[in-house]
């Protein structure tokens, strides 16, 4: 079975190299037959792979980790091409995604497998186990501007929980997405554990139609709505990763130029498309001029391009380049000085850096998703406003505090309305495959990673077994006795009073 898939669709779409326009590959538009055909092959996988049982899958899924390590040139180049990073951020992608794999493969048996449960006093007689079955078929959804290690996110745990997965890779990357399930393929030849179906919206819009068990979506806040909306249909649940405008926030008693050198790269590594990007900085008065112009200092060594020596790429989605624009135009001319570039920085397909100062708080620069090499720093009295000010968004995903006290520090990282915070560092949970990823309000819901990210893909299973019969309660043959005893059982356990 390939991981292609034979259709005898005529529609095709391309996907373009961004830096040069380039045709990187040709790939049939996916229909509702074609995206119900790849569910019921999955579906039959499915069985086969769920019965594999936990040693089996974790060879196989190993063995499917060995061979992303051995071809993570040739993958980091096609990520490189179809979306224009450059090679050493591909290449640091396709190794978060082998460190995932590794650890969803070894974990999955501990977090989900069979465990015994205390039963309580009152159920003494019952032996209780619970355990984590798969799903069944998982839709993934996937986004462009990561495109391994995003959906591995999802495929990964998904695939060591138990489940066959169909993937809907963006339009924009179909590639990278077709080159993981070739991977998959050769390493698992027996069952298509791992399909991909190629299209534009629609045939994502298919598969959240499809009688798949879960949809695993990342993307826009925009597009999930929608996803959420079909999958009510069959009430097929979702897990949502959408996007952020995180904050980076700096103390008083910060390194600054440890703190500037991490929000620079938060902030413009990948021209800035990064769901967990560094988006607003909120200084703390007394280190703001500093930070500033250390920022401004290092930004200015930063270029856009396609060459080896360049910081960063292109904007892989043109049609983003309008929102960069418009965010940057709407800041310059409601009162925000630009430190470092400004609207002239947008050079299609380029944005070069542009640092933001003094840009009110409810402009679109500050409010909105900017997705480009932007950012705004903004002066603040103290961590608490701007821990106050950072939430107020609707967004939640995640965050960073720089500060030389540890208290302040994890006080403010807890008050951060959002999934994830990093102290003293940037985007560092991302590559810690044991914790949670997922967002609040309009950044999602769900997680995917660690031990919540393999029960995403999972449902709970309680088992009880009864050893020996006590206390009679649940029969009509139940007597006065039973009833009398369970009652001052309770009061004995239950009703003391606490101080
Ligand atoms: P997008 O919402 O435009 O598209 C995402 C995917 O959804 C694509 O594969 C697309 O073809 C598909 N799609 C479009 N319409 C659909 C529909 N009606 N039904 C089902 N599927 C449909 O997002 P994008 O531009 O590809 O990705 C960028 C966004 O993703 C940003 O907002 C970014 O912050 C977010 N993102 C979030 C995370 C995270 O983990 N939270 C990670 C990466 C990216």
């Amino acid at each position: 079975m390939t991981a292609t898939m034979d259709t005898e669709t005529a529609e095709s779409f391309q996907s373009l190299n961004p830096a040069t326009g380039e045709v990187v590959g040709e790939h049939p538009v996916h229909g509702e037959e074609a995206v119900n055909a790849a569910i019921a092959r999955a579906r039959d996988a499915a069985a086969w792979w769920g019965g594999l049982g936990w040693k089996e899958r974790r060879i196989r899924l190993l063995n499917i980790k060995g061979a992303l390590t051995r071809s993570l040139n040739r993958i980091a180049q096609l990520i490189h091409e179809e979306t224009g990073k450059t090679i050493e951020d591909a290449q640091l992608e396709v190794v978060m995604a082998i460190t995932h794999l590794d650890w969803a493969a070894r974990k999955a048996e501990k977090v989900l497998g069979p465990r015994g449960v205390f039963p309580g006093l009152l159920a003494i007689n019952q032996k209780c186990v619970l355990e984590y079955q798969p799903l069944g078929v998982v839709g993934v959804i996937g986004p462009w501007n990561y495109p391994l290690f995003t959906p591995v996110g999802s495929i990964g745990y998904a695939l060591a929980a138990g489940n066959a997965v169909v993937f809907k890779p963006s339009e924009f990357t179909p590639g990278v997405g077709l080159l993981l399930a070739d991977l998959v393929g050769q390493v698992v030849p027996e069952q298509p554990i791992l399909q991909v179906v190629t299209g534009l919206g629609e045939t994502g819009a298919a598969l959240t139609r499809g009688a798949v068990d879960k949809i695993a979506f990342t993307g826009s806040s925009r597009t999930a709505r929608k996803v959420m909306a079909a999958c009510a249909e069959r009430l097929t649940p979702i897990v949502a990763e959408c996007g952020g405008k995180d904050a980076f926030i700096v103390d008083a008693d910060a390194d600054v130029e440890g703190a500037a050198e991490a929000a620079l790269w938060g902030a413009m590594s990948n021209a800035g498309q990064t769901c967990v990007g560094v988006e607003r900085v909120y200084v703390v008065d007394s280190v703001y001029d500093s930070f500033v112009g250390k920022l401004t200092e290092q930004a200015g060594a930063l270029r856009a391009g396609e060459d080896r020596t360049a910081s960063y790429g292109p904007i892989t989605m043109p049609g983003q380049l309008d929102v960069i624009k418009r965010h940057i135009d709407d800041a310059v001319a409601r009162g925000g000085r630009a430190v470092v570039g400004g609207p002239e920085s947008v050079k299609e397909p380029y944005v070069e850096p542009v640092i933001l100062l003094d840009v009110p708080d409810d402009s679109a620069a500050v409010c909105e998703e900017t997705f480009g090499p932007t950012i705004t720093v903004h002066r603040v009295k103290s961590v608490d406003e701007a821990v106050d000010r950072a939430n107020a968004t609707a967004y939640g995903l995640a965050g960073a505090v720089f500060s030389g006290s540890k208290a302040t520090a994890l006080s403010a990282a807890r008050r951060l309305r959002s999934g994830m915070t990093s102290i003293n560092a940037v985007i560092a949970f991302a590559a810690v495959p044991a914790l949670p990823f997922g967002g609040v309000g309009d950044s999602g819901f769900g997680r995917i990673h660690g031990a919540d990210g393999l029960r995403e893909f999972a449902r709970a299973k309680a088992i009880t077994r009864q050893r020996f019969s006590t206390m009679n309660l649940t029969s009509f043959q139940r007597t006065d006795k039973d009833m009398a005893k369970a009652l001052s059982l309770v009061n004995m356990l239950h009703g003391k009073r606490y101080k």
